[in-house]
């Protein structure tokens, strides 16, 4: 199955280079990835004009350009609507994700899962300003919603396509899609991954 991996990226000069290079040396998913894509969420630097000359040379990588800033859930949203792969991968480009978690994601979802979910164990950020407050929400959401999920918020998720048409996402919501999902019978796990300084 064909494998497009979808990045909102809002003003990330200094990592597309290098997240670029991370995924197309993964070889373990080489021969069936199909597209890159990069939402331009309306970056006010560098961002656009290096993603275009990497589409230019590398036609694995495609490019979106949104107007203006939308935000993090209307750029998944573009990704998702453009994407043509019938496994796809969010993820963030500003390196917090690890490339190298995404094959070990992927046997996870070829034993039988609609959604495999990033979960950063030992999340690098703040503790009391993004670590805690992070915590209590995944608590409050997981027994609000009955999905047990650890991590809602790590962009690191991968999907099957079907299971995602139909669905409109809007507002902060991409962090949810695994709930609405398993609330309509799909099949979700979750997987520690890494978690990069930004
Ligand atoms: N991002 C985006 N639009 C925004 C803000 C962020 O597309 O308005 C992208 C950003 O470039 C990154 C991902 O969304 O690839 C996650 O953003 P950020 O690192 O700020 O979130 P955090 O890691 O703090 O949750
Ligand atoms: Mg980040």
């Amino acid at each position: 199955m064909k494998i497009s991996i979808i990045l909102p990226v809002y003003n990330e000069e200094e990592s597309i280079l290098i997240l670029i290079d991370e995924l197309i040396n993964l070889k373990e998913i080489k021969n069936d990835l199909k597209e890159i894509i990069f939402i331009d969420d309306g970056s006010t630097d560098n961002t656009k004009k290096i993603l275009d000359e990497c589409a230019e040379k590398n036609n694995l990588i495609k490019v979106i350009s949104l107007v203006k800033n939308f935000g993090q859930t209307a750029a998944i949203s573009a990704g998702i609507d453009y994407s043509t792969g019938e496994i796809l991968v969010t993820m963030d480009a500003d390196l917090q994700n690890d490339p190298k978690d995404i094959p070990q994601l992927l046997k996870k979802l070829e034993g039988g899962f609609d959604v495999v979910c990033g979960w950063r164990k030992e999340r690098k950020d703040k503790y009391f300003s993004r670590i805690l407050p992070s915590k209590i929400a995944n608590w409050i959401i997981s027994k609000i919603s009955k999905v047990p999920l650890h991590d809602y918020g790590c962009t690191l998720k991968i999907f099957k396509r079907h299971i995602l048409d139909g669905i409109k996402l809007y507002g902060e919501m991409h962090r949810f899609i695994p709930i609405y999902i398993a609330w309509n019978g799909g099949k979700i796990t979750e997987s520690p991954v890494k978690h990069r300084f930004r």
